[in-house]
């Protein structure tokens, strides 16, 4: 299994989380026979990847297990909608999360501190992935990891691979790490706070609070150190700051943008760049690449530390949510998460005016689903529907223009 592949799993988890909400309910489940799930689960007990996980776990952990073809239906799920960059901004780095995030971080102060002495890693960083990750321990998944990582591992198109992560997931049980009703995540098996994947915990997770367990799911200071290990060993560096927001002289040639085309400062002092208020660009990062995540909008330059951001999940707009978000949570006193303006004129929606939206699609008879700020198929379906009725452009998208024609 290469890397990539691997990575291409994470995305889509993150994918699924920001743009279906729960799963999407258009195709049918794929047939899982269950005398070929049980043979399967046989012939894996008896295979090397197993070989740590004793007859016990395997039996009591799989006594009775059913298939679930849902995660199959993710697994399978090809997002029709690509999401514009703003409106994963609006959704990401909402008001709600800002507050959130500058509350959790007073709250876990002492316990920030002390990972930023142990492990180094910025406390606004740590409780920016937390924010986005799980919303602040708020969204754990609940998919039991046992039976989805089961059926993923005998059925599906990545089998190999879940074959390890379900492996990993019996081992967490074995060895106590995690009581059994406790394992709960993603439909791929991305769990606790931090929503690490079964074989991400052995390599990462800390017992930060010295009970003896690695508990991401229960322990916040677990979770949190969890976190910092996990950036810490992706290559974080300490003291330097992922990066800031940049103004670009008039004409400047972008051909070479890009996060990984990094570049000494000093080459973009010469080049004309400044940081966006005009000032000249810090000595904080030795070098740093140019990311434009859209042609006309806020430009940035990313160090090191946006790379080990980007490597939780492979997205740069994931990472760079994480970044502005932790930002905003280092400086309350900051009022906008970016200073240029995103190029649109109909801006994305934070998850209040989300829900403002489904409430007022409701109330007018359009079957939006739960009405719980995510903007899954069902809503996507009732947008479209009530923009055609509008003789707006049927695109199915959740934006500032459509909320304001249904306010009264
Ligand atoms: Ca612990």
């Amino acid at each position: 299994m290469t890397t990539s592949a691997v990575r291409s799993i994470l995305a889509t988890v993150v994918l699924c989380a920001v743009s279906l909400g729960s799963q999407a309910q258009d195709a049918p489940p794929p047939a899982t026979d269950p005398a070929q799930f049980q043979s399967c689960l046989r012939n894996l007990q008896g295979s090397a990847a197993f070989k740590t996980i004793t007859p016990a776990t395997f039996a009591n952990n799989t006594a009775g297990l059913q298939p679930d073809p849902s995660v199959l239906v993710a697994l399978n799920h090809q997002p029709e909608f690509s999401i514009p960059v703003w409106d994963y901004m609006a959704m990401l780095v909402d008001k709600e999360r800002i507050a959130n995030g500058r509350a959790a971080f007073v709250k876990w102060h002492d316990v920030l501190e002390r990972i930023r002495q142990q492990i180094g890693v910025d406390p606004a960083v740590v409780t920016g992935v937390w924010g986005v990750e799980s919303n602040f321990g708020q969204n754990l998944g609940g998919r039991p990891l046992v039976r989805s990582l089961a059926t993923l591992s005998c059925f599906g198109r990545r089998q190999s691979y879940f074959r390890g992560e379900f492996a990993a997931a019996l081992r967490i049980l074995q060895e106590g790490q995690i009581p059994p009703d406790k394992l709960n995540g993603s439909w791929a098996g991305a769990f606790g706070q931090t929503q690490f994947m079964p074989s991400t915990f052995f390599r990462n997770a800390v017992d930060f609070d010295g009970d003896g367990r690695r508990d991401i799911v229960d322990s916040v200071p677990d979770a949190l150190a969890s976190t910092a290990q996990f950036l810490k060993n992706a290559g974080y560096r300490s003291g330097e700051p992922w990066g800031f927001e940049v103004k670009l002289p008039p004409g400047f040639d972008t051909t070479g943008a890009g996060r990984k085309n990094k570049r000494p400062m000093e080459s973009w002092r010469r080049a004309g760049v400044t940081l966006v208020d005009g000032r000249p660009l810090p000595d904080t990062l030795p070098s740093a690449g140019l990311l434009i995540p859209a042609a006309g909008g806020p430009t940035f330059l990313v160090g090191r530390n946006f790379d080990a951001l980007y490597s939780y999940n492979a997205s740069e707009n994931y990472a760079l949510a994480i970044a502005l978000l932790s930002d905003m949570i280092a400086h309350p006193d900051r009022a906008v998460v970016v200073v240029t303006p995103w190029p649109t004129d109909d801006p994305g929606l934070s998850r209040a005016e989300n829900r403002e939206l489904q409430q007022r699609l409701a109330a007018r008879g359009y079957d939006v689903g739960t009405v719980d700020g995510m903007i899954g198929t069902q809503t996507r379906a009732a947008i479209k529907q009530a923009q055609q009725r509008l003789g707006m452009q049927p695109t199915g998208r959740a934006g500032q223009k459509l909320l304001r024609a249904l306010q009264p």
